[in-house]
């Protein structure tokens, strides 16, 4: 999978590309990810990809121009499946959309900044809009790495054990059940008789049926009317 991450500060991203899964995503292949300061599209002799907004109101808005270039230049190479800009009133990112987002083979992040980018980059450039949740960041940068994460994890390969990304919380509309290591007992406090024996039926069915009381308490919603086991 390749991702264009198209930003204002593509070195707030070293960290996060540099560690963990993403890092071996991209040692092995799975995810070519590529970013693009805007400020090499802006034909502005001072660089500048920012202006005042029409009509007043404090703060400055993104330009459509070097949007635009950068994005055209990267049509120009391959085809996209989506060209994505994170924003706080878009849909609030979830498990399925990473499960979809997931199949894609191409994908452009685009990350805002100040107000936000021109309305008219919304309504031609972009085709779909991305939140990871209701509040307000300073840029759509943490928000393109939260996206990356979450999706990049999903395709198959990049995480050791092929099946642990489905036993994540959300993949069966369940949360994860509780998880225990050694010792078995630390100051007096013990993992469940269960997880220690011999029976991998029983442990099977301890952990669905935590799973199932745990996203009772903490995420009702997830049990749908029709499922098996309705919230109260
Ligand atoms: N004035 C805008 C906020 C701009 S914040 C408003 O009130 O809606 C600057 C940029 O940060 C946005 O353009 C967007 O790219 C990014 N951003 C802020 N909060 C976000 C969120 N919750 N999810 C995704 N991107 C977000």
């Amino acid at each position: 999978m390749r991702i264009d991450i198209i930003t204002l500060f593509p070195e707030m991203f070293a960290g996060f590309l540099d560690y963990s899964i993403p890092q071996r995503a991209r040692k092995k292949g799975f995810l070519e990810l590529e970013l693009h300061n805007l400020r090499d599209y802006s034909t502005n002799r001072y660089k500048s990809v920012d202006d005042y907004p029409y009509g007043g109101g404090a703060g400055m808005v993104m330009t459509i121009e070097p949007i635009d270039r950068c994005i055209s230049a990267l049509k120009a190479e391959r085809d996209y499946d989506e060209v994505i800009y994170t924003s706080p009133d878009g849909p609030v990112f979830d498990q399925p959309m990473a499960n979809s987002l997931s199949l894609c083979r191409n994908l452009i992040l685009l990350c805002g900044h100040y107000k936000g980018v021109d309305e008219r980059v919304r309504e031609h450039l972009v085709t779909r809009e991305i939140s990871i949740g209701d509040y307000v960041l300073s840029g759509g940068e943490l928000a393109a790495a939260v996206i990356t994460d979450a999706v990049i994890r999903l395709v198959p390969g990049v995480l050791g054990d092929e099946t642990s990304a489905l036993s994540d919380s959300f993949q069966d509309g369940l949360v994860s059940p509780p998880v225990y290591t050694r010792p078995p007992e630390y100051k007096g406090w013990k993992v469940p008789e269960v997880l220690l024996g011999g029976n991998d039926r029983l442990k099977a069915e301890w952990r669905y049926e935590k799973a199932v009381e745990r996203t009772r308490e903490r995420r009702p919603g997830l049990l749908k009317e029709d499922s098996a086991f309705k919230a109260e």
